[in-house]
């Protein structure tokens, strides 16, 4: 993997390359576009724009509605698009080993429009191709993935089946995934989609695709295997060795990915990645007025939103990440030793930055104290802590100390 770092004032100098690529609603007789740059009262321009590449093109507002890897969609911000198209190249081959030109993708609204996307897409390649009905068609995942999963299987009717795990590995309980499986052909169930995560939301906990594939593969013949990497996507391929839920993988068919949870891009900044050949089962062909079309869930999306990552990406480059990184889960690893020496019981993946605690082992009190979030609220059975850039040495340490102080005191916890 490897992408490099570049200058502050490269990125300034390439950021406003590219908005000069654009049209300009400034100095052009645009008159038949429905966009226009930021309200310019509010937004009014000023000398200290010419050090803000960000901001400048915010107020530019180019659109990048389409799916630029795909086609060349609207044209008029072609200069903003192509860094958007080097960040998905980056994305898709560096860090998760597609080959060269082998996805199409683009920057969605977060990691819930980037999973229903790929359940939008396998849905219609199952209704097209297969011609199955939406009652056929299912969705499987583990009892930990993100519930954006609900929400896309509901959207578009299909069915979607959880999958029980172990209480305290998080892994997927092969029996009950052979269960669920066999009583979903039973109702009708013929084409399926798998939802796999790559650092789910509450535990940081990574599925495993080869022993989830043999199970399906004993009930069903068509699936594609979609991998939720909206937390996990921007820490995993950098902190453990290898993974099997990449492109290298030849079941893996698409990708979520957040910038906007690890990556400190503003919101509005997920990105959605799938092998070439199947974006087009979601090509809106009445999209007509859009030139290049689109194919995507949302429409029109700011160009500066891909722009953002893009300028992160380029101030650290793959080995500045790496190292961001491992700070992080170096700094895990501190907390988790502590937890270690106080016996307290936790589950973390060791190359990740998530802590859950076992709620027997925290109080309630201490936990809100430091906004420590629940699995569940009605009945907490874990409390997680997420290392993320706010989070320093002397935090943890005032936590440990207050947690140490509430377990000499045993009556005040469980
Ligand atoms: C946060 C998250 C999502 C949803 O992402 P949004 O950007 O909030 O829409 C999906 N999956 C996982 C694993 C997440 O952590």
């Amino acid at each position: 993997m490897h992408w490099p770092k570049l200058s502050t004032t490269t990125i300034r100098q390439k950021v406003f390359d590219a908005l000069h690529k654009n049209l300009n609603y400034t100095t052009e007789s645009i008159l038949g576009l429905p966009g226009t740059y930021l309200d310019q009262e509010q937004f009014y321009d000023s000398p200290f724009l010419k050090e803000a590449p960000f901001l400048s093109v915010l107020m530019n507002n180019p659109n990048h509605i389409g799916c630029h890897t795909y086609s060349q969609g609207e044209m008029y911000f072609s200069g903003t698009q192509q860094l958007e198209i080097d960040l998905l190249r980056i994305c898709a081959e560096e860090i998760f080993g597609a080959e060269e030109s082998g996805y199409d993708g683009y920057v969605a609204p977060g990691g819930t429009e980037a999973n229903i996307q790929a359940q939008w897409m396998y849905r219609n390649y199952f209704m097209q191709e297969k011609n199955a009905g939406t009652s056929e068609i299912g969705v499987v995942f583990s009892e930990d993935a993100h519930y954006s999963v609900y929400k896309g299987a509901n959207l578009l009717g299909i069915h979607p089946i959880a999958v029980k795990v172990n209480h305290n590995d998080r892994k997927v309980l092969l029996e009950d995934l052979h269960k669920q499986l066999k009583e979903s052909y039973d109702k009708g169930i013929r084409y399926l989609i798998i939802h796999l995560s790559m650092g789910t939301t509450i535990f940081g906990s990574i599925d495993e695709p080869q022993s989830f594939l043999e199970v399906v593969k004993q009930y069903f013949e068509h699936y594609f295997v979609h991998v939720d990497a909206a937390f996990g996507g921007f820490i995993y391929p950098f902190s453990a060795q290898k993974t099997d839920l990449t492109f290298r993988n030849p079941e893996i068919s698409s990708i979520t990915i957040d910038g906007h949870k690890m990556l400190q891009s503003p919101y509005g900044t997920g990105i959605f990645l799938c092998r070439k050949g199947l974006i087009e089962k979601v090509q809106t062909p009445e999209a007509a007025y859009v030139y290049g079309s689109d194919f995507t869930l949302c429409g029109s999306r700011s160009g500066a939103n891909a722009i953002s990552i893009w300028m992160i990406l380029m101030t650290h480059g793959s080995e500045g990440w790496t190292e961001i990184i491992q700070k992080l889960t170096g700094l895990t690893d501190y907390l988790c030793n502590a937890l270690d020496e106080m016996g307290v019981k936790y589950y973390r993946n060791p190359y990740m930055n998530i802590v859950a605690i076992d709620s027997n082992d925290v109080s309630e009190e201490l936990a809100k104290q430091y906004y420590l979030v629940a699995d569940n609220y009605k009945n907490p059975q874990w409390w997680k802590v997420v290392v993320m850039a706010h989070v320093k040495q002397p935090m943890i340490d005032d936590f440990l100390q207050d947690l140490k102080k509430e377990r000499k005191q045993p009556e005040l916890t469980s």
